[in-house]
């Protein structure tokens, strides 16, 4: 299933329109008529995206973003103000109140598909942190996010690579005015500079003399010091087609020159919020991290933390209609390894078996130990044939790996068991997806073990 947009307007025939549009391109459109309707259909679908008409009886959009900006279960879900041509007031006054962008009618396909499509993206990174976030919050280990820091954005420090003179000149007053900005005039000195500077936002002109200003965006989004970055494009009035590019190639937002200052410094602070956002919630989720939710012995997330995530991940990816799947993981006759070689020894192998396990996850996949020598490998987005096919794999190469059982280079060799489930797209819950692949693990001790099984539900609908 892909996005789901909720289109608000009071014109039938404007809602119809894009409605039409939108789900021509396979997104799933919701629709309100007015404000009221809007704040409703927001608080119960939680819609990836709104596109919000300025101009409705009883509550304007402005009122209705300005609502949904304060409430802090949806104001990370973006809005798009729909403003009739030329009414450049409106489209500030949008800004202001929190819109993310805005689109003038008529609307221009590109410009609608374009901006969809990158805030969309946007909006499905930050949802990735705030699940994590809320795991964390949910056992109790994480601090609240510090709001004044990302309302409050004066003194963010700008970097404007631009080097025409007069309009440089221009907008580093203009940004001077609440920022902290600096300028580079020469194209081959950005990157360098850029990478340097902990700058929160980084404006580029693309009408360089002398250097592509799209290529050298590329150059800076792939500094691993400035990834996160955002990274505003300063754009012809004419040229669509780069616009249109700057967008694909993720970056954040574009102004269009010569450029209007308020409408810089609305779309300049709106970048600076959206980045502290994500970098509160990263900080969070970091401490949270190394707080009570990993395993001492070996580094992976412990059954408590497991237990939590895969509740929320269950409910999501029945929301959104995606894969879940999980292995249980169970070592082998593991007790024999205590009884020859010693408590130690077995540490030491069950450290060993954890290194697998974390080099052949994948970084979207969650690694727990769930009991003593049983794991649970949780893996989003994964239809059962992968799932299965993962789980042999992984039993392939921990049959092949030599664990070490002392400095001398001795090894012995051990198996696993594993057992897998997948979510029932038409109803599942964390607990019955946890005791499939219990029963699975189960079955494959009972057959022989170093083998895979998949739950016995699974395999009734002809997995
Ligand atoms: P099976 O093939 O049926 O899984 O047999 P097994 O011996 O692996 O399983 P069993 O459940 O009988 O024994 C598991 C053993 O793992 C018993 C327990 O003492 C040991 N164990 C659990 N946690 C740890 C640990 O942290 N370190 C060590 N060294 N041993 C542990
Ligand atoms: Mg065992
Ligand atoms: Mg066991």
């Amino acid at each position: 299933m892909t996005a789901q947009i909720l289109v608000v307007d009071d014109v039938p025939a404007n809602v119809k329109l894009l409605e039409a549009k939108l789900a021509n391109e396979y997104y799933d459109v919701i629709t309100a008529k007015d404000g009221f309707e809007a704040l409703k259909q927001v608080k119960e679908h939680k819609p990836d995206l709104i596109l919000l008409d300025i101009m409705m009886p009883g509550m304007d959009g402005f009122e209705v973003c300005t609502k949904l900006k304060q409430d802090p279960e949806v104001s990370h879900i973006p809005v798009v103000m729909v403003t009739a041509l030329s009414e450049k007031a409106d489209r500030l006054k949008g800004l202001e109140v929190g819109a993310d962008d805005f689109l003038t009618k008529p609307i221009n396909d590109m410009a609608l598909f374009a901006r969809v499509k990158s805030l969309i993206r946007i909006k499905q990174l930050l949802d990735e942190v705030r699940l994590r976030d809320k795991t964390s919050h949910e056992m109790g280990i994480a601090s609240e996010i510090d709001t004044a820091f990302i309302s409050n954005v004066n003194g963010a420090k700008v970097l404007l690579v631009d080097d025409d003179v007069v309009q440089g000149k221009q907008i580093i007053a203009a940004l001077n005015e609440n920022f902290k900005a600096e300028w580079v005039q020469e194209s081959d000195k950005a990157v360098a500079k850029a990478s340097e500077g902990d700058y929160d936002v980084v404006l580029i002109s693309t009408l360089l003399s002398d250097a592509d200003g799209l290529r050298l965006a590329s150059q800076l989004k792939s500094q691993e010091e400035i990834r996160n970055t955002p990274l505003l494009v300063l754009v012809d009035e004419d040229d669509t087609r780069v616009m249109y590019k700057a967008l694909e190639m993720g970056i954040n937002d574009y102004l269009i020159v010569p450029v209007d200052k308020n409408e810089m410094m609305a779309r300049v602070r709106s970048q600076v919020r959206r980045k502290r956002y994500q970098e509160a919630l990263k900080s969070t989720y970091q401490k949270s991290i190394s707080m009570a939710i990993t395993d001492a012995l070996t580094g992976l997330y412990n059954r408590h933390y497991l237990n939590t995530h895969l509740g929320n991940m269950v409910k999501q990816s029945l929301k959104n209609g995606k894969h879940l799947a999980l292995m249980m993981l169970d070592m082998d006759h593991f007790k024999s390894v205590n009884d020859t070689y010693g408590h130690d020894v077995g540490d030491l192998i069950l450290q060993q078996l954890s290194n697998i396990i974390i080099q052949e996850s994948r970084s979207a996949e969650l690694a727990s130990r769930f009991g003593g020598e049983e794991f649970v490998i949780l893996m989003p987005e994964t239809n059962p044939q992968s799932a299965l096919a993962a789980a042999q794999r992984m039993r392939e190469i921990v049959e092949a790996t030599p664990f070490k059982i002392n400095n001398n280079g001795d090894a012995i060799n051990k198996t696993v068991s594993i057992g897998v489930a997948s979510l029932h797209p038409d109803g599942d819950s964390a607990e019955s997806l946890l005791k499939r692949a219990d029963e699975a693990l189960y079955e494959a001790k009972n057959n022989g073990r170093n083998q895979v099984r998949v739950g016995a539900a699974m395999a009734a609908k002809g997995w």
